[in-house]
């Protein structure tokens, strides 16, 4: 009798891999468990010609972001504007849905939607945004809030700790503690557990647990590379690492924006649009040598959409001539349609690229970390 059954489960075994030829098809290079640990790197505004200026700059000398191993190119429309804002590019990364321009993490009829950092969290991973901007700028704040309109910080603001976020490092102090409402959330974020101060440099002795660093910058940014912002964004990514690694033993999401490159190019300024993107190479060094030292963990470089319209063209547009110089050329003050570059580098590069849509990072980064 027991043979018998077991000689029935055996034949049913054979006929379901007769039956699904996919049970005999090779494995994939990368199973999704080999991938616990997900920096996504957004340069706001950031082109192909962006970088491209830089390599310029420093006479084609290898960035950071050569050391990619993959690679693609995102298209980033929105629901309603073929040309995209910071908003809607960023709830496509973080929700895997396009909304319109203007809205986080909420659709067009302003009905929230979970972000990956809410599907983290709840699945045990360790989460965290750092930035250049204000923490309840856009690309931050889609990832943790849910609004109707962009700029309504204090609302913004208050779904920090809510979210259950263990890093937040950025500017803007004022929006948490010199609010309407009186509510001074910097405080309650203490009280909840977190260190909380207004320097990454003042997490220099601090090597784990979570952690907000608030720069008192009133409701604003950080001053611009050219302005003397130093180091902090290479810092503050390696701190954001440090913190995550210790929060949660299943792995880590951070978001990490070179804010300000989106500055760059909205100012025309192939000054600053250098200064900036080569900040958020130097931070993309810190995510790559993380991920060498941390098998598992992939590296996603790309931008939310390009601004400025830029391009880099020769000054005698005869090229059977030799070369007499380039110039750069921008042909928007405002963003462009154009897809942006996509790298990827570390554990499961291979998982994510060619020609994708911004929703499918969002789509890539669930199914790599099992969220659902
Ligand atoms: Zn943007």
């Amino acid at each position: 009798m027991k043979n018998k059954m077991l000689l029935s489960a055996l034949t049913l075994m054979v006929m379901a891999l007769t039956i699904n030829p996919l049970d005999a098809a090779p494995k994939a290079k990368t199973r999704k468990s080999d991938v616990k640990n997900i920096i996504l790197m957004i340069g706001d505004g950031m082109g192909a010609a962006h970088i491209t200026q830089v390599m310029i700059d420093q006479k084609f000398a290898p960035l950071n972001m050569n050391r990619a191993m993959g690679g693609g190119m995102v298209t980033t429309y929105s629901k309603n504007n073929r040309v995209t804002d910071s908003a809607a590019a960023a709830t496509a990364f973080a929700t895997g849905q396009k909304t319109n321009n203007s809205k986080l993490s909420v659709d067009p009829d302003n009905n929230p939607m979970t972000t990956i950092i809410e599907l983290a969290e709840r699945a045990g991973y360790a989460t965290g945004v750092v930035a250049t901007s204000a923490l309840v700028h856009a690309t931050p704040a889609a990832f943790y809030a849910h609004a109707k309109k962009r700029y309504d910080s204090d609302t913004i603001a208050a779904q920090l700790l809510p979210s259950g976020i263990d890093v937040a490092f950025g500017a803007g102090k004022g929006n948490f503690d010199a609010r309407k409402d009186g509510r001074d959330l910097l405080a309650e974020a203490r009280n909840a557990g977190y260190t909380v101060v207004d320097s990454i440099h003042k997490l220099d002795d601090v090597h784990s647990g979570k952690a907000i660093v608030a720069y008192p910058t009133g409701r604003n940014h950080l001053p611009m590379m050219l302005k003397g912002r130093g180091d902090y964004l290479p810092q503050a990514t390696a701190k954001a690492l440090e913190l995550l690694k210790s929060c949660s033993r299943k792995g880590m999401f951070l978001m990490v924006e070179g804010s300000l490159i989106d500055y760059g190019g909205h100012g025309n300024s192939e000054k600053d649009i250098v200064a900036e993107t080569r900040d958020f190479d130097n931070a993309v060094g810190v995510a790559m040598d993380f991920a060498d030292q941390n098998p598992g963990t992939l590296v996603i470089i790309l931008a939310d959409h390009e601004t400025g319209g830029m391009t880099i063209v020769s000054n005698n547009a005869d090229f059977t001539e030799s070369e007499s110089g380039v110039k750069t050329r921008f042909s928007t003050g405002s963003h462009s349609a154009v897809m942006v570059p996509l790298l990827t580098y570390g554990t499961g590069y291979e998982r994510v690229g060619g020609i994708l849509d911004n929703t499918e990072i969002h789509d890539k980064i669930c199914e790599l970390l099992g969220l659902e």
